[in-house]
């Protein structure tokens, strides 16, 4: 998949922000709803999840975010 940069339409990169945790990391992901607090941090339990996906501008640095459904 290929996409351009809706700023200043240059070639956009593909990567992700890993999310820290510990020693491991994990892809950031995208949550579906409002997040909701539980005593453990927020509650995911159920919540529709999907990989984030940044795509980085070649030119001028911009980001972008996508979530792709599968
Ligand atoms: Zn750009």
């Amino acid at each position: 998949m290929k996409r351009s940069c809706a700023k200043c339409g240059g070639k956009l990169e593909r990567g992700y922000t890993p999310e820290a945790r510990d020693v491991t990391y994990k892809v950031d992901q995208w949550i579906q709803g409002e997040p909701k607090k539980g005593i453990f941090g927020f509650r995911l339990k159920g919540a529709r999840k999907i990989d984030i996906e940044v795509w980085r501008c070649e030119k001028c640095g911009a980001l972008e975010h996508y979530a792709p459904g599968k």
